[in-house]
């Protein structure tokens, strides 16, 4: 069988549209024979492991994609709102549904990029992250210092996977580990590992404000591109993941693998932040000219409403044939982000791993 996510007929048109972090977790998936014939886990109740040290911001709730009733039908090119999608959802756990594991990994894989890291306060310098949600998907050292806690964000994530497979309940175990695998997969994107070039730091012309401007320009640019390229069906994107998924499974140590994997993703920043400098400029930087550093809303919310203009500088005619030195990067950091995901499922797959 070979689809791309949003042409596969084993998942109801009521979960799309589709975003990045879908779209790895699945190709990432399916490169892992062990993990898509798991039987399919019963529906079960959210066991709060990780409440104590994890809390999650005042807006989240748990919802339930098992039990949904498709109410829309939204055009996926512009989509930017990982809240809305075709279906309507269960806000209670339907207890008498059941779902296949690779389809918990890849439903709940946006989950993190919701409420449950918004709206909190988690360290006195999360302003530099764009708030509690960069904080939790970031980690960079700025000035000697670090900020940000991504790597921590999956490493707990993990084990609230495992505790949840050692209390039976398979299914809040899958979701955990979809969860952490959003962090992992955050941590092989360059910009959520290093925030800007020294170069630019350098040149003091610029005010915090335009600076933070910038940096929130390219980055959203990246993100935009990457996930219009997969709703475009590319091939070599689907290409990366599932060979990186396949050629990690069963060479690579997941903590000693991840630190060479942050490194790889840090050296990569460079070149693609002066490349969407280079060559788009002012025309891309003024789409983000109204974010506000100190606005009531979060970031993550300022930023979503500017991607589509983002769209539709990159993707116009003029500019195509300039992207192809981001499909080569991309596809590289994609295959690095499969070999870490695919080995992380793998792991899970294997029975000794989910029972005590
Ligand atoms: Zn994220």
């Amino acid at each position: 069988m070979d689809f791309y996510l949003h042409d596969d007929p084993r998942l109801p048109m009521a979960w799309a549209p589709w975003f990045s972090h879908e779209y790895i977790a699945y190709f990432a998936g399916q490169a892992v024979d062990r993990l898509m014939s798991l039987p399919q886990a019963a529906v079960k109740p959210n066991p709060h492991i990780s409440d104590q040290n994890w809390p999650s911001g005042p807006k989240h709730v748990d919802v339930y994609k098992e039990d949904y009733r498709e109410v829309s039908h939204l055009d996926p090119l512009w989509s930017f709102c990982y809240a809305e999608r075709n279906g309507k959802f269960a806000l209670e756990p339907p207890l008498d549904k059941t779902i296949e594991p690779w389809k918990v990994l890849v439903i709940y894989s946006t989950e993190p990029d919701l409420n449950p890291d918004c709206d909190l306060d988690l360290h006195k310098n999360q302003k530099i992250t764009g708030g509690s949600h960069g904080w939790r998907h970031m980690q960079f050292r700025l000035l000697g210092r670090t900020f940000g806690m991504a790597p921590e964000s999956f490493r707990l994530h993990i084990n609230f996977a495992q505790s949840a497979f050692e209390s039976g309940n398979d299914y809040w175990g899958w979701r955990y580990l979809s969860r952490g695998s959003h962090y992992l997969a955050d941590l092989g994107n360059p910009f959520h590992v290093k925030a800007l070039p020294g170069w630019l730091l350098m040149k003091k012309v610029f005010s915090s404000r335009e600076l933070f401007n910038i940096v929130s320009a390219v980055h959203q640019s990246y993100e935009v591109y990457v996930e219009r390229r997969f709703r475009e069906g590319f091939p070599a994107f689907q290409y990366a993941l599932l060979q990186g998924a396949r050629s990690g499974q069963d060479d690579l140590d997941l903590q000693t693998g991840l630190s060479a994997y942050i490194k790889q993703a840090e050296k990569r920043h460079n070149t693609i932040f002066n490349f969407f400098l280079d060559q788009f400029g002012r025309e891309l930087v003024d789409v983000f000219a109204q974010l506000d550093q100190n606005s009531h809303l979060d970031v993550a919310d300022q930023t979503n409403m500017c991607s589509a203009d983002a769209a539709r500088v990159l993707f116009k005619e003029t500019n195509l044939s300039k992207l192809d030195f981001l499909d080569r990067i991309t596809s590289e950091i994609l295959f690095d982000v499969g070999r870490m995901l695919g080995r992380l499922f793998h792991s899970f797959s294997l029975p000794q791993k989910r029972r005590s």
